[in-house]
């Protein structure tokens, strides 16, 4: 057997910062630290945030008041924002830039008029924070038949969520032409998502095999598994070392591995020491 890495793979920029953000306010607020739900979509962070004294709230409520909060990579809605503000928390934001520009996007659109259609997952929490911003006023879609449905419009301005699949995004397109006379795209899946769904891409069609590396609830991670059981590639997103499975492999396999952007190095060097141990 042999194993290819992806050579772009692991914690993207924005992940990077907001994990080494909760890193250092832990180590400076210790046992004062609440986190606003997973700050990025990986269990193993999360759990070693939390043997670090930090607390992984749902609310608000949860949280006393002088605390200090950190947010999710994928945003945090003005609402809870201004929440928390009231209740005297120290707010660290540790939202992605990228994320940052679909909101001021989606801002500009709704100031101006356009019917907003959002393609993205309607309970991914970026999208719940951008559509808070614009008070709802957008439609969230997944496929082409949502966008068969809608109404014929003056104009209408299409964004995406920030890890969706760039080539899903551009099938849209036509639809949407005709469904109005101004269509303004913004293409707002970020620069770390398009690397490495190309390179993830470019992989699967050279392997048997492909280990996609990530929590499960990762919509990037999930995305990537996406794009190689299309490429008709035989896939399995896994989490951790512990899920590999012996009767996946044949001898003569090539083996492709990628990982999510929320993956950290040492997850994934777990991967390939087990499978280097025993399949080799
Ligand atoms: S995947 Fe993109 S949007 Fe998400 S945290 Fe990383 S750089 Fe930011």
């Amino acid at each position: 057997m042999k194993i290819i890495l992806s050579p772009k793979m692991g914690f993207c920029f924005g992940v990077k910062k907001s994990v080494n953000l909760a890193k250092d306010t832990i180590k400076k607020r210790k046992n004062d630290v609440y986190m606003l739900g997973s700050i990025i979509n990986n269990p193993q962070v999360i759990e070693y945030f939390k043997k670090r004294g930090a607390k992984i709230v749902n609310n608000l409520g949860e949280v006393p008041e002088e605390s200090v909060i950190i947010t999710r990579a994928h945003g945090i809605s003005p609402l809870l924002l201004h929440q928390a503000y009231q209740k005297r928390l120290s707010v660290i934001d540790t939202t992605c830039p990228y994320v940052k520009k679909v909101q001021e996007i989606a801002g500009y659109l709704y100031k101006n008029g356009y019917f907003i259609v959002i393609f993205g997952d309607k309970k991914h929490p970026e999208i719940l924070s951008v559509l808070d911003l614009i008070q709802n006023n957008a439609l969230v879609v997944s496929s082409f038949y949502e966008i068969e449905k809608i109404k014929q419009q003056k104009k209408i301005g299409f964004i995406s969520q920030t890890t969706k699949n760039i080539y899903d995004f551009k099938k849209l397109l036509p639809a949407l032409l005709n469904k109005t006379e101004e269509l303004r795209i913004f293409n707002t899946i970020c620069k770390a998502t398009i690397e490495r769904q190309k390179s993830t891409l470019e992989l699967a069609k050279k392997v048997d095999v492909m280990i996609v590396i990530g929590g499960k609830e990762s919509a990037n991670t999930s995305r990537l598994a996406e794009i190689c059981k299309k490429q008709g590639v035989k896939t399995y997103h896994i989490e951790t070392e512990n899920q590999i499975k012996y009767e996946w492999f044949h001898p003569d396999d090539r083996i492709g591995i990628t990982s999510g952007a929320s993956t950290p190095n040492w997850v994934t060097n777990k991967v390939i020491n087990k499978l280097k141990k025993e399949y080799f």
